[in-house]
């Protein structure tokens, strides 16, 4: 036996990486279950457009990112690349938020990362749908881009496979099971699995989980605001999935990218939208 017996509950990105992960170190009695089919499961991973930004005030969070963009741009599945580095750019409409720009700048060249502040011209030369007479500057991250988020779940999931580890889809965790304070497995709607290890993956779901062990898990599930558009007439025959940097406009809460000849926009700006995981 490689390791102790682990189930990890959610096969979205982060339950793949996580098989992923300890697979590579050594841990390959590992069972991923999911209420889903799978690679697209129909979490939020299945829906995400994929913006990964890199640049955080916090040193950890930029490393983890800084990790996921190098390690997906080296998956691909069947040829399929499983990260576009379109790069990133932020911009500005406000002194202040150019202020916060430069402050930005600073954090991430600090944590190692290029990146580069850009006049208002040099942001429309990167990203020709930005109006020149809104922005005053913005910030350009060039290993940014977009994780291709199914396909990472995919490239993830047939290596942990070909390590040993199970991915069990189209199971439902019903209960956690427990003994002298500690889990020995879970049932699934298809029976019981037993474990040393159970990790929640369960991404919106994590309270419905938490539950069953007796836990309350303070998270709560906002619904978001994504769009798809028609074609834009500046885009059109575009054959690449993605040319131009994702883009970011924080003082009016919005994100943007391409795909072909469509734009994916993002607004959290509405009024917040709770809903709870029972419900999903
Ligand atoms: C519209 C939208 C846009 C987004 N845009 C971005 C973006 O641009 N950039 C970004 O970084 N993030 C974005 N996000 C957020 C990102 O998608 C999530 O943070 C990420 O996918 C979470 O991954 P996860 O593996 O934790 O959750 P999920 O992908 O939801 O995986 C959880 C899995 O657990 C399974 N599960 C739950 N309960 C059970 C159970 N009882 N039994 C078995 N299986 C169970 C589910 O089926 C699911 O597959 C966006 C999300 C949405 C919805």
């Amino acid at each position: 036996m490689a390791g102790p017996r682990v189930v990890i509950i959610g096969a979205g990105v982060v339950g793949a990486a996580l098989a992923d992960e300890i697979s590579a170190r050594g841990w390959t009695e590992v069972i991923v279950v999911d209420q889903g089919p799978l690679p697209a499961t129909g979490g939020s991973s299945s829906h995400a457009p994929g913006l990964v930004f890199q640049t955080n005030s916090s040193k950890t969070m930029t490393e983890l990112a800084r990790y996921t963009v190098e390690k997906f741009c080296s998956l691909d599945v069947d040829g399929k690349p499983c990260f576009l580095q379109v790069g990133g750019l932020e911009v500005a409409t406000t002194p202040e938020r150019l202020t916060e720009l430069h402050r930005r700048h600073g954090w991430i060249t600090a944590w190692g990362i290029e990146s580069r502040l850009l006049s208002a011209e040099e942001c429309v030369e990167k990203h020709p749908l930005v109006d020149r007479d809104k922005i005053l500057g913005g910030l350009l991250v060039p290993t940014d881009g977009l994780a291709k988020a199914v396909l990472a779940v995919e490239a993830q999931i047939r290596r942990a496979t070909e390590r040993g580890v199970r991915f069990l889809a189209r199971h439902e965790v019903l209960d956690v099971l427990k003994a002298d304070g500690g889990v020995t497995g879970v049932l699934t709607d298809q029976g019981e699995i037993a474990a040393d290890i159970v990790v929640c993956c369960a991404g919106i779901w994590g309270p419905k989980i938490a539950r069953m062990v007796g836990m309350n898990l303070p998270l709560t599930p906002l619904a978001h605001q994504l769009a798809w558009t028609g074609p834009v007439p500046a885009l059109v025959g575009q054959t690449e999935e993605a040319v131009r940097p994702i883009l970011r406009h924080q003082d009016a809460d919005l994100y943007y990218r391409d795909r072909f000849d469509t734009l994916g926009i993002g607004y959290y700006g509405h009024r917040p939208m709770p809903i709870t995981a029972d419900d999903i």
